[in-house]
């Protein structure tokens, strides 16, 4: 059988691919050259051998629900086509009365996880939200919780004046299963300063992700591409993302998000990210990130074709049904807001992947699982 390195038609990726095949990690510059190669097969062939090695033909995907509770934000970020302001056309603050009926309908349909996040509410305390969690337990007990971003968590903590390990406490008390890895942008100060200048820096980002990890939350770690970054501040921040794993193994999910400008203040690289873009960067995050098991492509985001092929280029995790999302479609993303699980499952088969329904920390869920 033929030697990965020696499959690679493009001699600059040689190097590279020893050091796959060997097991040992990518350095940075490894990463840039990956990132702007022209010889996407070879790529490709890199990262299906990490993946492949991970996860065989298995292609992980959800049946979620998604909770956007409100779109009013203290913060308004300029990258942020979802949120406004208290009294402005198009805010909103979902009823807990309203929000029982999701759940319960969304349990009657056999949906196994609900994905909470939201605006940075003035009004909402940390009290309001342990009992958001707790009434999702006692209508749906087996529904699994991953809610709120780092960004949320370290909002609440201060707001209630505690610490963000107490905080973090009360809501896994209150059922808190896994967070989603919301709201990291892209770590680079130069970069945050500008498309989102009043959040958490990335340090408090990936503080605040240590603290989850050490509490025994998994969690996700996101990036947002195709605006103003550069390719050295991508590379920066999967570096700091595989530094943070190496201690805690806490992120199970590395999710990039491709930046949608419509109905926000910055405008984005391209009004949608090539298909060669979208390759190189989940390829290379698929190799450089050795240690986070799972790369998901949000077939939301990407589209059903790109997330096809995705999955040949390092991405195990295809996502889930996502029934309500609002956030994304803010900001213009074409695609549907939903799909049928036997239609997501119908895509990973469909391109020569074999299904496997799981919750958001991986376990295996559902008849059909
Ligand atoms: S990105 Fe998040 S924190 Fe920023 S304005 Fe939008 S909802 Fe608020």
């Amino acid at each position: 059988m033929t030697k990965l390195p020696d499959a690679m038609t493009d001699a600059e990726l040689r190097p590279i691919a020893s050091k796959v095949y060997e097991g040992r990690p990518i350095n940075g510059p490894d990463a840039l050259r990956l990132l702007a190669t022209c010889s996407i097969a070879d790529l490709g062939r890199l990262a299906s051998h990490v993946r492949r090695g991970l996860h065989g033909d298995a292609a992980y995907y959800g049946v979620s629900m998604n909770l956007n509770f409100t779109n009013i934000c203290e913060l308004r970020c300029p990258l942020c086509a979802f949120a406004r302001d208290e009294g402005q056309p198009g805010a909103y603050l979902l009823t807990q009365t309203d929000m029982e009926r999701r759940i319960k309908k969304a349990a009657a349909a056999g949906v196994d996880e609900v994905h909470i996040v939201g605006g940075l509410h003035p009004d909402l305390s940390l009290s309001y939200f342990e009992e958001l969690l707790s009434s999702v337990k006692r209508l749906a007990p087996r529904m699994f919780i991953t809610a709120f971003t780092a960004v949320e968590i370290d909002y609440f903590a201060r707001k209630e004046g505690v610490s963000t390990e107490e905080a973090l406490a009360r809501l896994i008390k209150a059922g808190l299963g896994a967070m989603p890895g919301g709201g990291a942008e892209i770590f680079a100060p130069r970069v945050r300063k500008v498309i989102a200048p009043k959040k958490i820096s990335g340090t408090r980002w990936l503080e605040i992700m240590r603290m989850a990890h050490e509490a025994g939350l998994k969690t996700n770690a996101t990036m947002l591409y195709n605006h103003i970054e550069k390719p050295a501040d991508i590379v920066d921040h999967l570096s700091r993302l595989r530094s943070l794993q190496a201690e805690t193994g806490g992120f199970k999910a590395f999710v990039p998000l491709a930046y949608h400008d419509g109905n926000t203040a910055v405008k984005a690289r391209r009004r949608v990210p090539t298909g060669f873009d979208e390759l190189r960067l989940y390829a290379t995050a698929r190799v450089f990130l050795h240690n986070i098991p799972h790369i998901k492509a949000l077939w939301m985001y990407v589209g059903e074709k790109m997330a096809q092929l995705l999955l040949n280029f390092g991405v195990d995790d295809f996502s889930g049904t996502y029934s309500g999302e609002r956030v994304v479609h803010a900001a213009g993303a074409a695609t549907a807001d939903r799909g049928s699980e036997t239609y997501l499952r119908a895509l990973i088969e469909n391109a020569g992947f074999r299904p496997v329904r799981v919750n958001a920390s991986y376990e295996r869920t559902g008849r059909r699982a």
